[in-house]
């Protein structure tokens, strides 16, 4: 999962820039801060990070799926 640095811009009285690093969510296109870790593609143990919203979608796309 990706870590995002955001850059400020802001230059600390120390010289340093600060940069806020939060994760983000791993859909596509969605700018959201992830909130929750899923374990979305069980056959190569990936981890992925996605907000509250995507959470629950990747849910329900797992329960449709399922018809064997
Ligand atoms: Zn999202």
């Amino acid at each position: 999962m990706p870590w995002v640095a955001i850059k400020t811009g802001i230059v600390a009285p120390d010289g340093q820039e600060t940069i806020l690093t939060e994760y983000q969510c791993d859909w596509p296109a969605c700018a959201h801060v992830a909130e929750h870790l899923v374990g979305v593609v069980r056959d190569v143990a990936m981890m992925r990070a996605v907000c509250s919203e995507h959470a629950a979608m990747t849910h329900n796309r797992k329960s449709d799926s399922r018809a064997e």
